[in-house]
């Protein structure tokens, strides 16, 4: 079934359009989930009587809930972010599915915890599935990959780096424990092997019954206590969760290596190359390289097909290095390329499929060969995060991590999996292979309902997705085609920072003439000030936005260029070593109609004119 989905139904929508659909839904699932007490051992009598109910202290207890519920909603709505109205144009948030707040709120009613099977038969079994299908998204085998959903996007980059440094560890350990296994490999070989040689060791051990031992040989019984397994290699666009990830592991800051972007803030291939060859020459394993299909500031997309293209080379020269994708943001997009069947559709087909489907209108030009062969090449990858409560458009907490060789887990496991595996193919004690202890069947559901209205293909988030990236195509074309905004004798120009692989557009401000970098970095952290929670409650906001600083300190020289674009004198930068963007995530798939885009923008002109006159002129 490939019937394309209507975004319009998708949500409960900005002025709660679609209300009385989810008023019934939610009566639906209160008698239901009321039926299903009920009809638990009928015959034993209810608890509380009418007699009870009728009691002072029960009533007041009942009205004490409702205004504690009052007080709460009060609290909510004045200091909420309003995600819902395409006036909030800021973080990775947005509108959550309807099918999702429905399934994850039936669910709650039941409060299972996907810890252990125990606790959770139903949602557990959902958890499985819904790795299954995020494995598929990513062009893995689901039958051979594993994937579960974690907290977020930081959890899956844990696990990521989790599973790759045990597994670095394993062929070390594998010499002591077996060592005519890996006769005639020096340490420098042990330490380069590919990741599927190591799992098919850690097989060969397993059928010997001495994979324990290895375990204990390795760095999760052993501990780091050489430093010896490598770098980590993660471009200057990381999320700061890598950053955590080194330190938690015992891997070290120092281990930690920033591979420079280029202008469009993707990941310098060739710059990675210098390192790793500096590297090889040092004799200095790296111990993993990390990608990024949209990057949390620019929703950018490294170039994994030339990545992946390296790590081959590489790989026949004897360096290996695990491969993670972080796509924590954009992995869902992947969606726009894979077909009714979920067939990874041609380069050309693809555009094709889009215009004729109404999922971009033509004059979006949105997609690149790069981005395109970027997304193809995802597979090739170890391991993948990816959440489903950024471009999955379901609640907090639910991210994801995805691995191409379900073997791995065996590395992080805590429980002989495949030992009870041999009867059932599902790992069910999910709390003894993954980061997290108790955890949220709600979440879960929540993934499971989305997935199950908005298929992983073009029938379906690819036609969300496409209209969220039409909308930042139109709002990055009108930063870069209008006239600057006239006030009071003065002028203001905006420049978006590079073209946005995704639905991300980074832009600034800067008053025409002005050469002084501080200047304009104080006008645009103003502007952010007068559209964030900053200015007052959000209610009243014209437009909502974040912001970013484009630092020396994790860009490198980098921004130096986007400096220049407003004609900033280059020792500006020098001195101060920072750039203020504003940053707009735009998630909202209510932007591509072209006449009320029209509207929007003059809104947001309008917006950006009040703000800057409540500035006023610089000190
Ligand atoms: C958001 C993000 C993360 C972290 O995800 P959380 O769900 O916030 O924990 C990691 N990496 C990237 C690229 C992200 O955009």
């Amino acid at each position: 079934m490939d019937e394309k989905i209507d975004v319009n139904a998708l949500f409960l929508g900005p002025k709660a359009e679609n209300y009385l659909f989810f008023r019934e839904m939610l009566a639906f699932l209160m008698d239901d989930h009321a039926e299903w007490r009920r009809h638990f051992h009928p015959d034993d009598n209810p608890v509380v009587t009418p007699e009870d109910q009728g009691r002072r202290e029960f009533l007041a207890t009942l009205q004490k809930t409702r205004e504690a519920l009052i007080e709460l909603a009060g609290n909510l709505q004045l200091c909420s972010t309003p995600w819902f109205s395409p006036r909030y144009l800021g973080h990775m948030a947005t509108d959550t599915l309807i099918a999702a707040n429905l399934g994850y709120m039936l669910t709650i009613l039941y409060n299972p915890n996907n810890c252990a099977y125990e606790g959770s038969p139903a949602t557990t079994a959902l958890e499985i599935e819904v790795g299954r299908q995020l494995a598929k998204l990513m062009g893995y085998d689901p039958q051979k990959a594993w994937g579960h959903i974690t907290s977020g996007g930081t959890v899956a980059n844990y696990e990521g780096l989790w599973l790759a440094r045990n597994l670095k560890s394993i062929p070390l350990a594998i010499r002591s424990v077996m060592p005519e296994l890996v006769a005639r490999l020096d340490a420098w070989q042990l330490l380069n092997l590919p990741t599927g040689a190591i799992l098919d060791l850690v097989d060969r051990a397993k059928e010997a019954g001495r994979f324990d031992e290895v375990r204990r040989h390795s760095v999760r019984g052993a501990g780091m206590r050489d430093k010896g397994l490598g770098k980590v290699l993660v471009p200057q666009s990381k999320h700061y969760s890598w950053t955590k990830a080194v330190d938690i592991f015992g891997i070290g800051q120092e281990n930690l290596v920033s591979v420079p972007v280029g202008d469009d803030y993707r990941m310098d291939v060739a710059a990675l190359k210098t390192i790793i060859d500096g590297l090889i020459a040092e004799r200095i394993p790296i111990l993993a390289v990390v990608a990024v299909v949209g990057t949390t500031e620019e929703g950018s997309v490294d170039e994994l097909h030339e990545i992946v293209r390296l790590r081959d080379r590489y790989e026949d020269r004897g360096v290996c290095f695990y491969l993670h994708v972080d796509a924590a943001y954009g992995g869902y997009a992947r969606s726009l390329f894979l077909d009714g069947e979920d067939r990874f559709l041609g380069f050309t087909e693809v555009s094709r499929q889009h215009s004729r489907q109404g999922i971009l209108h033509d004059d979006t030009e949105w997609l690149t060969v790069d981005v395109y062969e970027a997304f193809k090449a995802m597979p090739e990858a170890d391991s993948i995060t990816v959440d489903p409560h950024k471009l999955g458009y379901t609640p907090y907490a639910a991210g994801a991590i995805v691995a191409k060789d379900r073997r791995i887990i065996e590395l992080i496991s805590y429980f002989a999996a495949y030992v009870f595996e041999a009867t059932d193919d599902n790992p069910m004690l999910l709390g003894s292979y993954i980061m997290e202890g108790s955890k949220a069947g709600a979440a879960v559901a929540a993934v499971w309902m989305a997935h199950r209205v908005v298929p992983l293909n073009i029938t379906g988030y690819g036609r969300l997705i496409g209209a969220s990236i039409e909308g930042a195509y139109r709002f990055y074309r009108s930063l870069l085609a209008d006239p600057p905004l006239a006030l009071d004798g003065r002028s203001f120009e905006v420049i978006p920072l590079a073209r946005p692989d995704l639905n991300i557009v980074d832009y600034a401000f800067h008053e025409q003439g002005n050469p002084s970098l501080e200047a304009m970095n104080r006008l645009n952290q103003a502007l952010y000030e007068q559209c964030s929670y900053k200015s007052g409650p959000l209610y009243v906001n014209d437009f909502i936005t974040s912001k970013t600083a484009l630092t020396r300190q994790e860009y490198g020289e980098t921004p130096r260029s986007y400096g220049g674009k407003f004609g900033i004198d280059p020792a500006e930068w020098e001195r101060l070593g920072s750039i203020s963007v504003l940053r707009s995530c735009i998630l909202t798939p209510y932007l591509t109609r072209a006449a009320c885009f029209a509207d929007y923008w003059r809104t947001f002109r309008g917006a950006m004119e009040r703000a800057i006159r409540r500035i006023g002129p610089p000190a």
